[in-house]
């Protein structure tokens, strides 16, 4: 039974961020609602466990009402509290709002990864794009089976990452936000950018962390096809580099889009020329991207043979490795304020 509690918790927690306050109301408290059903099944718990058992499902019941009534009071800011932080707790549970600060609503210095997502969410908002934080602890549904990657999928050891006893991952990539946001922004059109934190299970070098930020994208609506791809990430890249950019896209691979591309880019620095940055190519493979697969949209609430749609995801330590002219992405992380400062 407790294990059904905790189940259910983590369910309120996911819905927290996704459904309305009447729908919240339906779901949980309502006269069939999951957590009325809790209350009813009170008589079926043996009698020693009953007081365990009441005050778990009454905490339940507590965190529903609360959730609902601070959407009451919701509004655009979502301001700190400073007097009542509570430097232990989850941060969301630190909002008035009881939602997620924006990210860029953190007080203190910013660092540098911080300032280029700020320039890079500015652009994607003045093309109209909505702005969703990630997870930094997952399930397998959204990294994995939400991501067409069924259980036992050989792509998922493409994506080493870090999982806790209990089951919960560590994101590897910001696609675990796909289904979350065709769910919260459809129907469509749905035009999103889903920052956030990363992990993978490797042994760092210059050019890989065990810790990086990616930035996915999706846009959905009727007739979207992959020369609108071709030129919203042109049109991005360029804004953000500040240059003109001859790209390409090649052949790549993921489960979660068909057809899977890689974009590539005219290196920025040398022209084509040649120099270290590209390999002395002309060119750099920077981020993938495709057309969204049809039962990502589906898994989504979408339904593929009305709406197509197209998605990426790119790193952001390594867009500002290419944008500053940094050789070690690990100098992003070892906390040198010196080495930082310059940036
Ligand atoms: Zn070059």
């Amino acid at each position: 039974m407790s294990k059904d509690i905790s189940k259910i918790l983590k369910q309120i927690d996911d819905d927290i961020h996704t459904l309305t306050s009447s729908e919240l109301k339906q779901k949980y408290l309502s006269k069939k609602g999951i957590v009325t059903e809790l209350f009813q099944n009170i008589k079926n718990i043996p009698n020693e466990e009953r007081k365990e058992y009441g005050i778990k499902i009454n905490g339940l019941k507590k965190l529903v009402e609360e959730n609902i009534e601070l959407r009451k009071n919701d509004t655009q800011t979502s301001d700190l509290d400073e007097k009542n932080i509570d430097p232990s707790a989850p941060f969301d549970i630190n909002t008035k709002t009881g939602k997620r600060p924006h990210i860029l609503d953190l007080k203190g210095s910013k660092h540098p990864l911080m300032k280029e997502l700020e320039v890079i969410l500015d652009i994607f908002q003045r093309m109209g794009f909505d702005v969703m934080e990630s997870k930094q602890l997952d399930d397998d549904f959204h990294m994995f089976e939400s991501l067409n990657f069924p259980k036992g999928h050989p792509a998922r050891d493409m994506y080493d990452t870090f999982w806790t006893e209990d089951g919960f991952v560590l994101p590897a990539h910001t696609s675990t936000m796909q289904n979350r946001a065709l769910r919260r922004y459809g129907p469509p059109p749905i035009r999103v950018v889903l920052p956030g934190r990363c992990f993978r299970n490797e042994a760092t070098d210059a050019s890989h962390e065990h810790t990086f930020y990616q930035i996915e994208g999706i846009y959905v609506d009727k007739g979207i096809s992959l020369a609108h791809m071709q030129a919203t990430i042109k049109e991005y890249l360029e804004k953000y580099l500040e240059t003109e950019l001859e790209i390409k896209v090649q052949p790549s691979y993921f489960p979660f889009t068909e057809p899977d591309t890689e974009f590539v880019i005219s290196c920025p620095f040398c022209k084509k020329k040649g120099c270290s940055t590209c390999g002395f190519s002309g060119w750099i493979e920077l981020m993938g991207c495709g057309m969204i697969h049809p039962n990502v949209l589906t898994a989504g609430g979408i339904d593929p043979n009305k709406y197509s749609g197209f998605a990426w995801g790119v790193g952001l330590d390594r867009l500002t490795l290419i944008k500053r002219g940094i050789t070690d992405i690990r100098k992003l992380r070892d906390g040198d304020l010196n080495f930082l400062k310059q940036l």
